[in-house]
């Protein structure tokens, strides 16, 4: 197995994680209520996902 023959030094592993960020996920509005919401996923202020109330037990 490969092992590298130098320790990585603390400020060139510091400059590799300067491409490290956090991102924002992509949001839509809610067709239902409006809320901005994360794609594919259920709107979490009224529960609905693709025209339909998936949350609630009633219909
Ligand atoms: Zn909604």
């Amino acid at each position: 197995m490969a092992v590298p023959k130098r320790r990585t030094s603390t400020a060139k592993k510091a400059k590799r994680r300067t491409h490290y960020k956090l991102e924002a996920p992509n949001m839509s509005a809610c067709p239902n209520c409006g809320e901005m919401k994360r794609s594919h996923r259920v709107c979490p202020s009224c529960g609905h996902y693709a025209g339909k109330d998936v949350v609630s037990n009633e219909a």
